[in-house]
Parts: C-alpha cells; structure tokens; sequence
C-alpha cells in the first residue's frame, strides 16, 4: 500500500484552506462537513466560498499565503493556482508537521483526498494512490450503487441501541446477537424507512425469541435486460434465501441473485390458473417456514402481474410484504425502441391493454380505436389478428401506424413496424413470438424511432439483431 487509510478526526480544530476558487471551495466543504473550523487565505473568492463566509460558516483572511497562519492547524489544503504558492504552502506544513495536502500534486502532499461515499456514520473511501482519480470515482459510483441509500439510518439504529445490548448480553454472545439481528428482519425494516417495525424486531430478537415468519418481496424485475432493475430489487435480491421466478425473467437477473440462493421455477402456461394458486400456496409455506422469498416477476408486478392476488393471499396469511416496482414492458419497449408513448402532438394518454381481454371481448373498443392516443397490447401475439379486426371495425384508419416490440430490452430485440391493417401479415410472416407487445398509436411512426438504429450505447444489441420491416 502507499498510503495508509485512516480517518482524521477534524471536529472543533483548525484547519486552513490555501486558495479562494472552486477547488478549493470542494476541498473547504469536506473540512466543514467533518466538523472543522476553516480559515480560508486567498487573495480574492469566488461565488462558492464567498456564500459561505457570508453565511459564517468559515472565516477568510484576504491575504497571500504565510507560514505563521499555520499555526496551531490540524490538516492544510494547497489549492491555489499558483504552483509556487502551493509548494511553499507544501513546505511549510511539513516542516511543522502538519498533515498537508496539495491539490494535483500528490508527491508534495502528506496525505490525499479520497473518493468518498458519504452514509453517516458509514463512509467509504477510495483512492487509486494519485494513479487514477477518474478510476477511483467509478469503483465509488459501483460501490455507491450496491449501498442502500438508508445505510446510514441502518448504523445509527444499531448504535443507538449497543449500550442496551451490551447490558443485556455477555460479551460472547453480543456478536452473534447482532449478526442474527441484521439477517432477520430489523435490517431490511430499517432500510425501507419502517423504524417502528424494526424496533419491534429488534426487541423480540433480544428477547429470544425469533423472527417468527418470514417475508415476501414481490420484486418487479424489468423487462429483461439486467441494468434495468432497481437499486432496491439489488438490494433485496441479496438478502432473500428463495427467489420464485416466472418464465419471463432471464438467468442474467437470476444471477444478481445470493449465491446460496435456492431458485425454484413457477413459470405457468398462460391463464394456468391451477399454477397460480400453487404459487401463493409455495409463497405462504416458504414464508411461514422463516425464510425470505423473493417473488420475482418480469416487468412490475402489477401490471398484469398478478401481484394483487398474491398479497391478498399474503395479507390474509398474516405474512410481511414489500412490493418493489419494476419497469414495466411497455416503458422497456418505449425507450428501446424510441416510441415515446405521450407526444405533446401525437398522443396525450397511453393505454395499457390485456391482449387475452381481446378474446372474451370485454374491451371498449371505439375508445381504444379513438385518436390522439396510444395503446400498448401486452401478450398480444396470439390475438393480433383478433385485435387489429376489432381496432378496425371501430373506426381505426387502416393506415393508423402501428409496431411490435418483440423481446424488448433483451439481445434479440425485434422492431416491426406497419400501418394496423398490414401489421398481422407481417407477423406471421417474420414469425414474431411472445414476449412481445403490440403498440399502436401514431408515435410509433415518429421519424426519430421509425429511421433509426439501436443507440450504440446498448452493447449487447447489435444493429442486425434489431430489425425493422416495414411494408410497402
Ligand atoms: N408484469 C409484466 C407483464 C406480464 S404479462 C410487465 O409489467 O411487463 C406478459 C406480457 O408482457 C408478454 O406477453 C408481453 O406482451 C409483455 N412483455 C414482457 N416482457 C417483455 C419484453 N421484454 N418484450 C416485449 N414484451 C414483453
């Protein structure tokens, strides 16, 4: 290692900042938000600093650099834009041995600012040793992404709560009791803002007796591709011991999942009504065993998700539950093929359809054939030609412009555009199969999604692998 992690204690001590720009002002907020009293010497400010000595949160002496302002300082900064001023600054700190730091400029610094990850009182650091600044901020912007934003509530709550432990229990059986506390309930209760909920299982965890039942996620997982789950599906994909997944979600999410993670397929035909309720069955069982079962369903679990019959289930069995939202088919579709589903012009409400409601004819279809909107069929494939037929007689235009996004957001992606009355034949001919939602509104024409490859960015589509077939 070339340098040595530690944490300065920087609260109600001096420390001075050299320069007045914005640099310097970034370095000031660190000292301020650990507590120390700043003194800044520069010259002249700029806006940043000089809003915060009108607020009286550090003092500014407008003057060049000395060594005697150094007195009695517990950390300096050298941040001025004068490298001379800098390293004078530099040579002055360490020959009264105070730690110095100098912006840029790593072999005239004591010691150097990290790439912090701010959860009070949890804070993570980074550094790349002066290598690679820009490196080190993205091993913090992953790291940042896998810590729950309510990390910090999470230690204060245990610590809010050590003394009660450590009066409680001998000093042997501490440790355990506080792993046994955060992979029960407490942690996750904590971390979705439920205090009360959490103080409670933390009682009875003291107490002795156990967790009781355990919990469901029902977690959205998006529409395939693994970059569009949540930062809180992650998150409750590593604490859950059993995840329930359907057909729909791909092993790449699966695999985001704890290791150990027992995985059980419940993927059902369609309208397997029998497989429902063998799912809510397994999800009360697993529950009332203790365990923490992740539902997993593709999209959101409440559209067309079935997520409402199983926390009624859930509910009347008396069993915790959080229910995280994922993106559902439609908006994956939406952005990955470029349809914006309202246009200030185009279309001012969007529809949401169940293309099996197509067969039983329960639809209102002279509202869905109406303009100015648009309308997004999920499991549409079987029925297209159904569905275009009913558009069709109430009153949609032949030419309405019309799409299917099949295996949207995933490698093999298929955008098929066509006028509605063109649009079944053309299925069948480039044999589209589910998943795959059919969109039907004039944004699915719009020049910007209909003339366009796949945004480079997406690396795992390729530009073949997304084809758009239009006919004459
Ligand atoms: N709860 C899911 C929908 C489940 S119903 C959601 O919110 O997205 C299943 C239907 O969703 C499929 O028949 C298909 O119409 C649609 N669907 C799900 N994932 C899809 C995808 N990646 N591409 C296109 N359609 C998808």
């Amino acid at each position: 290692m070339d340098y040595l992690p530690v944490f300065l204690r920087l609260a109600g001590v001096a420390a001075v900042v050299v320069g007045g720009g914005h640099v310097a002002a970034r370095k000031a907020d660190w000292l301020l938000r650990s507590g120390a009293r700043v003194t800044v010497l520069a010259p002249e400010l700029g806006p940043q600093l000089a809003l915060r000595v009108a607020r009286g949160e550090l003092t500014h002496l407008a003057e060049a650099f000395a060594p005697e302002r150094l007195a009695g300082a517990a950390a300096v900064i050298a941040a001025s834009d004068d490298r001379a001023v800098n390293a004078a600054v530099s040579r002055a700190a360490r020959a009264r041995r105070i730690p110095v730091n100098v912006v840029d400029s790593p072999e005239l610094s004591s010691f150097i600012f990290p790439a912090i990850i701010d959860r009070s009182p949890i804070v993570v650091a980074v550094s790349s040793a002066g290598a690679s600044p820009v490196l080190a901020r993205r091993v913090r912007a992953q790291i940042e992404a896998l810590l729950p934003a309510r990390l910090g509530a999470l230690a204060r709550f245990l610590g809010a709560r050590r003394a009660a432990v450590n009066r409680a229990l001998a000093p042997a059986a501490r440790r355990p009791f506080w792993e046994r506390l955060l992979d029960g309930r407490a942690g996750v209760e904590v971390l979705s803002g439920d205090e009360s909920a959490a103080a409670r299982s933390f009682a009875r965890e003291l107490r002795g007796s156990s967790d009781g039942p355990g919990e469901v996620y029902l977690i959205g997982a998006g529409p395939g591709d693994p970059d569009l789950l949540t930062l809180r599906a992650l998150q409750l994909l590593q604490e859950a011991d059993v995840i329930l997944y359907d057909r729909l979600v791909p092993d790449a999410i699966l695999e985001r999942a704890r290791r150990d993670a027992e995985r059980i397929f419940v993927g059902k035909e369609t309208g397997d009504h029998a497989g429902q309720s063998r799912i809510n069955q397994l999800l009360v069982s697993l529950a009332r065993a203790g365990r923490r079962v992740a539902r997993l369903k593709g999209g959101d679990s409440y559209v067309f998700g079935r997520g409402g019959e199983e926390i009624e289930v859930l509910a009347r069995a008396g069993i915790p539950y959080r229910v995280v939202p994922g993106i559902t088919a439609a908006l994956g579709a939406a952005a990955a093929a470029d349809i914006p589903l309202t246009h200030r012009r185009l279309a001012h409400s969007v529809t949401l359809v169940s293309g099996h409601a197509a067969a039983d004819d329960s639809l209102d279809w002279r509202a869905l054939a109406r303009p100015h909107q648009t309308i997004v069929f999920y499991m549409a494939v079987a029925q297209l030609p159904r569905i275009v037929a009913r558009l069709r007689s109430a009153g949609a235009a032949a030419d309405l412009p019309a799409a299917i996004v099949e295996q949207a957001t995933l490698p093999a992606q298929r955008v098929l555009r066509a006028p509605l009355a063109s649009l079944a034949a053309l299925a069948a001919r480039a044999q589209v199969a589910a998943p795959a939602l059919l969109i039907v509104g004039e944004v699915t024409a719009l020049a910007a999604s209909a003339g366009r490859a796949p945004l480079p960015d997406r690396a795992p589509l390729q530009p073949a692998d997304c084809v758009t077939i239009a006919l004459a």
